[in-house]
């Protein structure tokens, strides 16, 4: 006799011939199958749901965002682009910037540490980090400006970033320098979080009274002279070269 499929491998299965990108509602339309196979289950929907997180954990897939999915098995196809139409609902300015940004990252980026080909976006509440590998599980912090980064950048929140530094948990850094005017990521660099240490990391003065964060108190960080990879450049720039070199700082 055949071997009955789990959830998780008949979820599998119907994400596979699905494309690269896609919707919970995609696969939800394959119910009848599902339940041809589990005649007794009541909770389709639960369960196909459970099982994409199981597949997420596993690192076969990543959330996008809620109700999107992603499969890592494909190989991902390098883009430059920045798309600033998928951040229309937003409207300030800032906001709009960081929701094209974290969209290109999570396409684009990758883990330095691992072979891992995709990083998944942590909550927006995350202190210090941004972005997590859910293979080897290191964390990343995304910075981007329009332009070039000087020597000293913006960072998070100023205590929990040297909570981070004692407990040897800062993320890796990550640079985007993209241009406006052409929609375009230029340059991307990164920099090893272990080398960021307490002593390049200044306090400022925390947001007065009447600011809506009130007593909230950010830092800077100086990152000249820090050894760095470049990720990504106009002419492209290959993985395995990348990671290789990232070992080696
Ligand atoms: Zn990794």
């Amino acid at each position: 006799m055949q071997k009955a499929l789990t959830w998780k491998e008949l979820v599998h299965d119907v994400v596979s011939a699905l494309p690269r990108d896609f919707m919970l509602a995609d696969v939800l339309k394959y119910r009848d199958r599902f339940e041809r196979h589990f005649p007794n289950n009541r909770f389709v929907d639960a369960k196909i749901r459970q099982s994409l997180q199981v597949l997420r954990d596993q690192g076969l897939l990543r959330f996008v965002r809620p109700g999107r999915y992603e499969r890592t098995d494909v190989t991902p196809v390098f883009s430059p682009l920045l798309d600033f139409s998928v951040a229309a609902p937003f409207v300030s300015s800032a906001q709009i910037a960081r929701v094209a940004l974290e969209t290109w990252a999570s396409f684009n980026l990758y883990c330095l540490d691992c072979e891992s080909d995709a990083l998944d976006r942590l909550p927006n509440n995350t202190p210090v980090a941004d972005f997590k590998c859910f293979v080897c599980e290191r964390t990343y912090q995304l910075k981007a400006k329009d332009g070039r980064f000087g020597l000293r950048i913006t960072g998070a929140a100023y205590q929990p970033t040297i909570d981070a530094i004692g407990r040897g948990e800062m993320p890796e850094h990550v640079f985007v320098e993209f241009d406006k005017r052409f929609n375009t990521v230029v340059f991307v660099d990164a920099i090893p979080g272990r080398f960021i240490t307490a002593d390049r990391v200044l306090p400022r003065k925390p947001l007065a009274a009447t600011a809506r964060r009130a007593g909230w108190q950010g830092c800077n960080i100086t990152i000249s002279g820090l050894p760095s990879v470049r990720v990504v450049a106009p002419a492209g720039i290959e993985r395995s070269k990348v990671r290789e070199e990232w070992k080696s700082l």
